[in-house]
């Protein structure tokens, strides 16, 4: 439970990260470690509340409200409190099997939900977590744990992101032989190549955990696409349960005039390049470099867009959002535990106000058309006021901005329909594969689906959740019970 008292005696604290103007020199992590006395007090800051919300994982008013796999928060805060780092290790990973991901990148609902939120600013609960896995993993504690005995299943997991790791992760334990088929040419999904170097280390935390699932003895099968150079009749006489966890990557296009215009481009196209040129210096990448950029989406693959554009050395980045600009504090009608809905500097935004002076967004703003010559060098963008019926513009308020790039990041429609119509499995009315939650069992009998693909895009601790309850219905399918969590 921490210390009594120790919500009332010390104040939130998060270790300083790298400066926006400094980290924009390099693709590495920015964010800090806390000196072990520090993190300690800020366990000490959780107060036992009777009833803890920040471990229940609901969907309250549309988004998650809590840690949606269940972390055993208050539990590791007191042993993080009482310096009890390997058991609070223990303690994480009942529930999770990548805390180093979701310390790094979760966007941490736990703490929206957190009591002493009520009143004072949140337990700093990302930040234990990350700190209590990067502890063990330097300490030599995350160790390979293969299952002491192999079942005769075969079990084929479609996808390596978070989802689908997940779900191999918690398979092969329970003994299944998993092989997970990846058609790029590294594993990981979106933690590989979506979520930034400088969010997420490719190679010293995704690969780093990948190594460990091989040495476990989960096979991954790279550059193999199912449904392409892997057929997928074979996938049904090799394998006794399938997973699909293919993501849900069919980007949301914006088709206006000028379109076809040169410099263009889907945010993903982007952000995948990069990271391959950080890890390949020979692939090409689309260069930012002395570019006045436009990312159309103020998400946060729009961030990572400008982020990423920054580190190219851009002459100006713009962010063009069509919803209003958020509230600095909670509204009336979005009362805690929910997820806050409140204006936030991320960390792309943080670095450009650093370099430009003012936050990148423009809210309240859409694209008309955009202008140019066979290459793009501006768009026309008028503002919109919200009606019943949606977004309406309003007459008057066009302007041009100039524009030598242009990133569209407006979110993702669905999976890919390759595969599925290949399959022949049904298709939810949202174009996504159609299972249960909680079942994930598809159309197709011993064929399952968990992750993005199944929920449409989400967030990486949603996929670990799907993951692993999935992980549990496949074995449950193969050996008639089971004893996964
Ligand atoms: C740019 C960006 C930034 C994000 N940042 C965050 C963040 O900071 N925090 C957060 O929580 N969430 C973030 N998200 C969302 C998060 O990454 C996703 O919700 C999560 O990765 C979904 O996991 P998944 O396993 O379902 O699918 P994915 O991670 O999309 O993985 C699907 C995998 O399946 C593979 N695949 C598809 N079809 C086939 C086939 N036929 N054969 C073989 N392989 C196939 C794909 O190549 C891919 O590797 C971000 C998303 C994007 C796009
Ligand atoms: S996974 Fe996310 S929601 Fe859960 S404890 Fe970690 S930061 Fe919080």
């Amino acid at each position: 439970m921490g210390k009594p008292t120790g919500f009332l005696e010390i104040n939130r604290e998060l270790p300083s990260d790298a400066s926006p103007l400094e980290r924009i020199k390099h693709w590495r992590e920015f964010h800090e470690h806390l000196a072990e006395d520090k993190l300690r007090a800020q366990g000490a800051r959780c107060m036992d509340c009777g009833i803890p919300f920040c471990h229940v994982g609901r969907i309250l008013a549309g988004a998650a409200s809590g840690c949606p796999i269940n972390n055993l928060i208050p539990e590791w805060n007191d042993l993080v409190y009482r310096g009890l780092w390997k058991e609070a290790l223990e303690r994480l990973l009942k529930t999770n099997n990548f805390p180093e991901f979701t310390g790094r990148v979760c966007p941490a609902p736990c703490e929206g939900s957190c009591t002493v939120g009520m009143h004072l600013p949140p337990v700093t609960i990302k930040q234990i977590e990350c700190e209590i896995i990067d502890r063990a993993f330097s300490e030599g504690w995350v160790t390979p744990q293969p299952p002491k005995k192999r079942t005769s299943k075969n079990v084929a997991v479609i996808g390596s992101g978070p989802a689908g790791l997940a779900a191999a992760a918690q398979l092969n334990k329970a003994g299944h032989n998993v092989t997970v088929f990846e058609r790029a040419d590294r594993p990981g999904g979106l933690l590989m190549y979506g979520i930034p170097n400088m969010k997420l280390d490719k190679q010293e935390v995704v690969l780093r955990r990948i190594q460990l699932m091989e040495q476990e003895g989960v096979t991954f099968l790279l550059n193999t696409e199912v449904g392409r150079n892997y057929p997928v009749q074979e996938l049904f006489e090799d394998f006794h349960a399938i997973v699909l966890a293919t993501g849900a990557s069919v980007p949301r296009d914006l088709t206006i005039e000028g379109r076809d215009l040169k410099g263009i481009h889907f945010a993903m196209d982007f952000l995948t390049a990069n990271t391959q040129h950080l890890f390949d210096a020979q692939v090409p990448f689309i260069n930012a470099d002395g570019k006045d950029v436009v990312v159309i989406g103020g998400g946060d693959t729009g961030t990572d867009c400008v982020g990423t554009s920054l580190r190219h050395g851009c002459k100006s980045v713009t962010q063009l959002e069509i919803l209003p600009q958020p509230p600095l504090e909670r509204a009336a009608d979005n009362p805690w535990p929910q997820w806050p809905k409140v204006y936030k500097l991320d960390y792309g935004q943080e670095e450009a106000k650093a370099v430009q002076g003012a936050d990148p967004r423009q809210y309240l703003v859409t694209a008309n058309k955009f202008l140019g010559n066979g290459n793009v060098t501006g768009i026309e963008i008028v503002q919109v006021e919200w009606t019943k019926t949606g977004p309406k513009p309003i007459p008057g308020t066009e302007k041009t901005i100039p524009a030598q790039l242009v990133l569209l990041a407006m979110g993702f429609l669905g999976p890919e329909v390759g595969l599925l119509k290949a399959l022949n499995i049904q298709q939810d009315e949202r174009a996504n594969i159609k299972a249960e939650y909680g079942k994930f069992a598809t159309s197709l009998r011993g064929v399952f689906a968990a992750g993005d693909c199944r929920r449409g895009q989400s967030l990486v601790v949603w996929a670990i959740n799907e993951g692993r309850a999935c992980a549990r219905e496949v074995d449950r399918y193969l050996m008639g019970n089971t004893d996964l969590p």
